[in-house]
């Protein structure tokens, strides 16, 4: 099986890259080669992917360049489509990259996919499309209410997704998932820049009263479920994913602070960020019994695991860190 793998060198893409090659997601899985297309935007690090060689190739391009796609697809049997902006504060910032790439850069893709005679795509998206849900949780048929531009970019792209299945029998499924954290992820977004400030004696930004919540999940659970969706998913179909761990912000921070050995006098309330959504709450019932899938990592390992990770690697982040800051250092 020949894979093209989009943003593959961003947080998400880059793990299940690593983990498919690894042979992570088991028999059948052996012969699959894989090439990622990534336009190393400041999220994307080609050292987060193994070395070429004959089962990885690396691309360094756009999927809004149509030429480039065209001339890259044929020979491949499916897609894992990753490739966004994707920090909602660099969207209250300027909304038009996220639009560029996300939507456009996803029909490019998609219509390439239609020519090329692709198999299987599956769109990776996010529980944020629903907007917020004070109480019960989003089942994959609740309307898209979108409140921030990255929210209403990635909802643009499913709904192309959607139009590409109905118009050009196009087999693509939809995956949205809840907020993902572990290894790698950029020290802009809420878990490793909380951790770093901490690592290096700095306090935290919390917004406003910090009781929004959210569900966090593992990337590697997150990425098992994207591989059984291509695998097993049903065309036209959307799978939310799930099944994490609901924590208000405030609560988080608590963790983190007793993980990095601080306690709450490191923590420094900052405005709310505009638009910002009180509650996500998914619903994964559908994934659950259509496929199998549950996740495995328990949250408070996990999040020992990725405190971890960024005190053994700092060469990673610190680079990152002091070299683009996020706009206004606020985190996701
Ligand atoms: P990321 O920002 O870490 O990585 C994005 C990758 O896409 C980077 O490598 C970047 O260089 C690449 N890229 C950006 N624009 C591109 C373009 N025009 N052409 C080619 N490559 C481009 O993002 P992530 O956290 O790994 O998220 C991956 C996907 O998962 C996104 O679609 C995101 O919307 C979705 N998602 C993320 C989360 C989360 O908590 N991080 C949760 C749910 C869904």
């Amino acid at each position: 099986m020949r894979i093209l793998v989009t943003g593959g060198a961003g947080f998400i893409g880059s793990h299940y890259v690593r983990t498919l090659l690894a042979g992570g997601y088991g028999p059948g899985t052996e012969d699959a080669r894989v090439t990622v297309v990534d336009r190393l935007t400041y999220a994307g690090n080609r050292d987060n992917l193994p070395a070429a060689d004959g089962r990885i190739d690396f691309v360094h391009g756009d999927i809004c360049d149509r030429e480039l796609i065209e001339q890259l697809l044929p020979g491949h049997d499916v897609i894992v489509h990753f490739a966004a902006e994707s920090h909602v504060d660099r969207s209250v910032d300027g909304g038009a990259e996220f639009f560029r790439t996300n939507a456009l850069g996803t029909q490019t893709l998609l219509e390439a996919a239609v020519h090329a005679g692709v198999e299987r795509v599956v769109h990776i998206s996010t529980d944020e499309v629903y907007g917020t849900i004070d109480e019960g949780s989003w089942t994959e048929d609740f309307p898209l209410l979108p409140n921030s531009p990255y929210a209403a970019s990635k909802a643009s792209s499913d709904l192309i997704a959607r139009a590409y299945w109905r118009t050009h029998g196009l087999d693509v499924s939809v995956t949205r998932c809840s907020n993902n954290y572990g290894p790698r992820q950029h020290p802009e977004k809420l878990i490793p820049r909380f951790v770093t400030n901490l690592l290096e004696g700095e306090p935290v930004p919390v917004y406003g009263s910090g009781t929004n919540r959210r569900e966090w999940l593992h990337v590697d659970d997150h990425c098992r479920a994207v591989h059984l969706v291509l695998m097993r998913g049903r065309a036209g179909e959307i799978y939310n994913v799930g099944g994490g761990n609901e924590l208000t912000n405030l609560e988080l921070t608590r963790q983190i602070l007793q993980l990095c050995g601080a306690d709450t006098s490191m923590v420094r309330h900052v405005a709310d960020r505009p638009g910002h959504d009180l509650r996500y709450s998914l619903s994964d019932r559908k994934i659950r019994e259509e496929l199998g899938y549950a996740p495995r990592i328990p949250f408070a390992d996990g999040l020992a695991d990725t405190v971890a990770w960024y005190r053994d690697t700092p060469a990673w982040w610190k680079a990152l860190k002091h070299h683009e800051p996020a706009p206004g250092a606020r985190p996701a």
